[in-house]
């Protein structure tokens, strides 16, 4: 048995997702004509009261189609300094939209809006890059999985509609926050003009992102998805794993928060390690006790059929999903109990 808790995205589909897949309705989805992505694109933008959305194959895609909405070259997006936009998508905000990004200070991936106030250009001063556009992320990936507090996020939202900005969130993994705070897909999708979704992260798809936003965003955005190469077929396929994922795989986030909660825990209190960041959702970022080698200490839990992954500079990352069993998290605390 191999434990594999590297990330989010290594889970395999579910039986009940195969056979959710083998039965789709499949047509050409170039020319709107495969219905099972068309009810997953419906089902997703009346969730969230959107007027529309579209299917991408992945969220760097969603992202990037986003920013390219918002902006024209020369642009400015703000941005936290540990963004995924900024950090993980290649430089595609200069690559394809031409922009440069503003880079915010915040606490775990998460910044104010009051700091967003204090970095928008001044439009009348031909030296400053145009500020144009706000973007969230929800949870935080290299924040550890922290979840914004919603109020913050309304400030932000009146900032970005008092300034002429648009605000987009890049909800990956925006699930695991609604679920860990109790909150409904309604209340983000007023505030935000598009919002990002991974379905191959938490929701345990193999593949697939969505991009939400009204009627005109997703008529561009169906345009800029060609031009990157994102027109897909018969990926009814892949839709009805979405389908079945929004219907099945959303309540049961908490179970994997839960475990990621149990294994903090063991963390905490190990002698052999320093600090344990806040976990709020699936995703445990730790730093190894001084004297104790991060690349040592990953190779120890592999040679027990572990995976977890070393960040640099004695910080470790451990996340859980729909793959991790009670039993492997029972095993995984059994390791750690005696591993130095
Ligand atoms: C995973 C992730 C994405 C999209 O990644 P893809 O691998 O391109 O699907 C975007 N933003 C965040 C915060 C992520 O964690």
């Amino acid at each position: 048995m191999i434990i594999n808790l590297l990330s989010d995205t290594v889970t395999k589909p579910t039986k009940g997702m195969l056979d959710a897949m083998l039965s789709a309705e499949v047509g050409d989805d170039v020319f709107k004509a495969d219905p099972t992505v068309n009810r997953l694109q419906e089902k997703i933008a009346a969730l969230f009261g959107k007027e529309d959305a579209l299917f991408f194959p992945s969220g760097t895609m969603a992202n990037q189609t986003a920013i390219k909405l918002h902006t024209q070259p020369g642009d400015q997006l703000i941005c936290d300094k540990w963004a995924h936009v900024y950090n993980y998508e290649g430089g595609g905000a200069a690559f394809n939209s031409g922009i440069s990004c503003k880079l915010l200070d915040g606490d775990r991936g998460m910044f104010t809006a009051g700091q967003v106030v204090e970095n928008i250009s001044n439009r009348e001063d031909i030296h400053a890059a145009i500020t144009r556009l706000v973007a969230v992320e929800n949870t935080t990936n290299k924040g550890g999985g922290a979840c914004w507090d919603i109020e913050e996020i309304k400030k932000i939202s009146k900032v970005c509609r008092e300034n002429d900005l648009a605000i987009h969130l890049d909800g990956a993994r925006l699930f695991n926050a609604l679920v860990a705070k109790n909150e409904t897909p309604k209340q983000y999708g007023e505030l935000f003009d598009t919002i990002s979704i991974c379905l191959s992260k938490g929701l345990g798809c193999p593949v697939g992102s969505l991009l939400l936003g009204t009627k005109e965003h997703i008529k561009k955005a169906l345009r800029y998805r060609k031009v990157l190469g994102g027109g897909m077929r018969q990926i009814g396929y892949l839709a009805a794993a979405g389908i079945y994922a929004l219907d099945n795989h959303v309540e049961r986030l908490s179970e994997d928060h839960a475990k990621a909660k149990r294994i903090a825990k063991v963390l905490e209190t190990s002698p052999y390690i320093k600090m344990v960041e806040p976990v709020e959702t699936n995703i445990i970022i730790f730093y190894v006790a001084d004297g104790i080698n991060e690349q040592d200490f990953v190779q120890k839990l592999k040679e027990k059929n572990i995976l977890i992954t070393g960040m640099g500079q004695g910080k470790l990352r451990i996340v859980t999903h729909l793959d991790v069993t009670d039993e492997m998290v029972d095993k995984l605390i059994e390791v750690l109990k005696k591993l130095y």
